[in-house]
Parts: C-alpha cells; sequence; structure tokens
C-alpha cells in the first residue's frame, strides 16, 4: 500500500467529521487498517491497545466474526425491509422483544435510528407531540446539562451543552434550556445554594412547569467529561419530573450495554426514565443503529389520543434489518461472555489505576469512573484547581505520547478543559488494563517533563 498517496487522497477529497484545519493541511494522522478483540492496526503494521473503544462503542472488541455472519446471513436473506405503516420483518422484531427483555421497568417499546444523534432527536420529539396530544401544545421546552453532549443534528445541537458544538451555526433551535449538572441539593428544593438558578429545578420554576416537555441527561456525562451523578441525584430528577410532568430522558448512548458494570447505567441508581435513547454499543459499532426506548403506558397514551394516522416520524433505515440482526448477535455476545460482570469485576482496578495516577503526578487531579468508564483531569495547579491555558495543550500532548507507547486515548479539552477518558472494549482483562494505566502514567510524566 503506498500510504503517502492514501494520505494525499484523504486530505484533499474527504471531509471528516469533527475537521481539523491540521489533517486538510496534513492528511490523517492515522489510517486504521484491522482490528482484533481490543487492538487496532494502522496502514504501517503498528498495534495499538484501544483505550477507548474508538468512539466509547466498540464495546465486544474486534474481529466478531460471529458478528459479521448475521450480517451476511440477514442480507442474503432479506437485505432491507420496510417497517413503515404496517409493515415489518423478523430481525425487527425480534430485537425489540430481547431489548424489551433487557431494558429497566416498562421500558418496553422501541422507535429506531441509524445512531444517537437520530434516538435523541426522536426522543425529543416524540415528548413533544405526546403534549401535544395530550392538549399541552405550550409544553415543548427541553432541559439538559451544560456540557452535556447529545449529538449533532440541529435538534440535538439545542439539547447538547457545549458551546463549540453550538457555535457551529448562528441559528441554534429555541426552547433548549441548560442545567448545571448534578446539582443535588438544589435539585432536592434547597434554595439558599447560590446555584439554585442554574439548576434544573430553578429552571422549571423561571420557565413555567407548563411550559417544559421534558428533561434530558447522559445518565454519566461522556463527552464533557466522564461525570458520574452524586447518589441520589438521579431519583431527585424523578421526582422533579412526576412532579411537574415533565418527560424524563436519559441519553444512554455510551452508557449502555454493558459500559458501567450494569446493562443500563441507571440501574446503578435504580432510576427508570420515561424514555432512553440507546445506540453505539447496541451493535458495538459494528454497524449503524440507535433506539429510543419508551414506557408502554405513553405508547398506550398516544395511540388512544390519536387518528389513525399519529407519527409522522420515521427513517428510511428505522429498524434496518442487517443493523438490527447484528444487534442481537451482539447482546448474545455481552450475555454469554459476561461482558457486563467483566465490566462490574474491572471497576476496581480502574479506579485503583486512576488514584494511582492521581497520587503520583503533579499535574493529575478528580479522578472518576464508574464500570469501565473513567477519566482524569489534567491541572496546572490542583491545589488552586487552577486549568491550564490552552497553549499548554496538556491532555493532546498526553493522548500523543500514549500513541506514541500504542495505547490510543483522546482528550477532552471542551470549556477549557483538560481531560482523559478511558473506555476500553468490555473483554479487557486485568493485566491489559493495567498496560493501560502503565502508559499513561508514562505519558503523563513526558508531558511533566515539558512544563
Ligand atoms: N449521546 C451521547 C451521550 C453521545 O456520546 C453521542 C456520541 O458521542 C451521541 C449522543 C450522538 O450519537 P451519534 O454520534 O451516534 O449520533
Amino acid at each position: 500500500v503506498d500510504i503517502e498517496r492514501l494520505k494525499e487522497i484523504d486530505r484533499k477529497h474527504f471531509f471528516h467529521p469533527t475537521s481539523l484545519v491540521k489533517q486538510h493541511k496534513e492528511g490523517p494522522s492515522m489510517i486504521f487498517t484491522e482490528g482484533n478483540g481490543i487492538y487496532v492496526k494502522d496502514a504501517y503494521g503498528k498495534e495499538y491497545i484501544d483505550g477507548v473503544s474508538t468512539l466509547w462503542n466498540v464495546n465486544v472488541g474486534y474481529g466478531r466474526e460471529e458478528l459479521a455472519e448475521a450480517a451476511k446471513q440477514q442480507m442474503t436473506k432479506l437485505a432491507y425491509g420496510s417497517s413503515f405503516y404496517n409493515f415489518s420483518h423478523e430481525p425487527v422484531i425480534h430485537l425489540s422483544e430481547k431489548l424489551a427483555s433487557l431494558t429497566p421497568g416498562d421500558l418496553n417499546v422501541f422507535f429506531y435510528t441509524s445512531g444517537g444523534s437520530e434516538a435523541n432527536d426522536s426522543a425529543i420529539k416524540l415528548a413533544r407531540h405526546y403534549y401535544k396530544l395530550k392538549g399541552k401544545p405550550e409544553k415543548t421546552k427541553v432541559i439538559s446539562f451544560q456540557g452535556g453532549y447529545h449529538g449533532i443534528t440541529i435538534g440535538t445541537t439545542g439539547a447538547t451543552g457545549i458551546q463549540e458544538y453550538k457555535d457551529m451555526t448562528t441559528s441554534n433551535p429555541p426552547n433548549f434550556f441548560h442545567a448545571k449538572p448534578h446539582l443535588l441539593n438544589c435539585e432536592k428544593g434547597d434554595k439558599t445554594d447560590p446555584d439554585y438558578s442554574e439548576s434544573i429545578r430553578g429552571i422549571i420554576e423561571r420557565e413555567g412547569a407548563d411550559t417544559v416537555a421534558a428533561v434530558i441527561l447522559e445518565t454519566v456525562v461522556g463527552v464533557g467529561g466522564v461525570l458520574v451523578p452524586p447518589e441520589g441525584y438521579l431519583k431527585a430528577v424523578r421526582e422533579l419530573c412526576d412532579k411537574h410532568d415533565i418527560l424524563m430522558i436519559t441519553d444512554e448512548v455510551i452508557c449502555g450495554f454493558g459500559r458501567t458494570g450494569t446493562m443500563f447505567g441507571v440501574e446503578n441508581w435504580d432510576v427508570v426514565p420515561d424514555m432512553m435513547s440507546l445506540a453505539k454499543g447496541i451493535t458495538s459499532g459494528y454497524i449503524q443503529l440507535g433506539a429510543v426506548a419508551f414506557k408502554e403506558s405513553i405508547r398506550d397514551e398516544i395511540i388512544d389520543l390519536s387518528g389513525d394516522n399519529f407519527f409522522f416520524h420515521g427513517f428510511t433505515y428505522s429498524g434496518h434489518p442487517t443493523a438490527c440482526a447484528v444487534a442481537l448477535k451482539n447482546i448474545e455476545i455481552i450475555e454469554n461472555e459476561e461482558l457486563v460482570g467483566n465490566t462490574k469485576r474491572l471497576e476496581s482496578v480502574m479506579m485503583k489505576g486512576l488514584k494511582y495516577l492521581e497520587e503520583n503526578h503533579k499535574v493529575t487531579a478528580r479522578s472518576r469512573g464508574i464500570g469501565l468508564m473513567g477519566g482524569i483531569e489534567l491541572l496546572a495547579d490542583r491545589d488552586l484547581g487552577k486549568e491550564f491555558d490552552s497553549s499548554a495543550n496538556a491532555a493532546v500532548t498526553v493522548v500523543d505520547e500514549c500513541i506514541k507507547r500504542n495505547v490510543i486515548l483522546r482528550a477532552l479539552t471542551f470549556g477549557g478543559k483538560n481531560i482523559v477518558p478511558l473506555a476500553p472494549p468490555l473483554i479487557i482483562n486485568e493485566q491489559q488494563l493495567e498496560t493501560i494505566f502503565e502508559v499513561l502514567s508514562e505519558s503523563i510524566t513526558a508531558f511533566e517533563k515539558t512544563l
């Protein structure tokens, strides 16, 4: 393979998702060619541990022939089948039954998309439609977190609370509000807290519950910095939503399918939302699929209140047969190999590794994690909580050092923060996880030497 030629063609003709100016000038820094287990190879044949499951999605690891076989069989049997109107097909029926057996509470009805953004967009539309049918068309507002990420469509850019994404357009959609994450006391009603006006509760009071359709939150905030909710937080939001007749939507695009040591993240806190969005781990990234799980009671109310043709919302690829067949096989792997149990077991190794980093480096602070989802922050002065200025390129430098040492990690640098997340495939073993921490520690040391 002529790698330089590939790079040049890429530079010339491929506009990357989340593009860097650097790539448009220099071409891609890495061209992936193969994957096996927790390892990926680049065009030069160099092998790396994938410490973040690429985009937090390759939960069962690479090179699974069973998934390729499931796709092949379905494509050969029925390559495509619509499930619009009153049509259906076998894979979508079987997947829906399987998901219903796994999702908490009565989240037993599923609408399908091709990814997480479409799932969240659909959930928001569904919430607004629901209240319109109930004679409350003014209930349209949506509250999410500052720093939360829900996707990249126009609607979900509204819900996303990361300014860098919002800055892409001068016309973000109206009726989206952003609360500070995890203000437990405020959500429980403590009005003396100085942050109260920025809490979900404060926003509901200010805007009026009659105008709010939904609260949408990542169960554990991912891209915004791996923020695990404090004990009791999700329950407090659940109670708030119940009190004000507002739908609670949890975004489980990252947390779903084992990542946090339970099949779905909300199970850690024993909370059942009204809707839950799923994507990524549903197929471990082998093929595009997303879903909105919602309560049977909501489905029943929508049907009761609607005419014959009641939900004008569906994608050509909603419930694509091949994607559903792959999802079913992927879930079978997660169950047969007890990957949720493996994740739970390795949580202590993850937390120990993060603590080690925190205690052995000058620039590390605020480690956090759950299951196989962890994060560590880099600070210029951790006693003062002082962040690095952007010229230090802290997280990017650490991640570059990791890549030199054959471990792929990712830098989260939104809002001036420097966070290195960890989210390896759920098939990882203890020794491999420790290798990631050794490399990360060496890489932080290399960065510290530049200061
Ligand atoms: N929600 C969360 C929590 C995510 O992390 C992401 C993607 O990273 C999305 C939604 C958007 O999903 P997609 O990129 O599949 O549209």
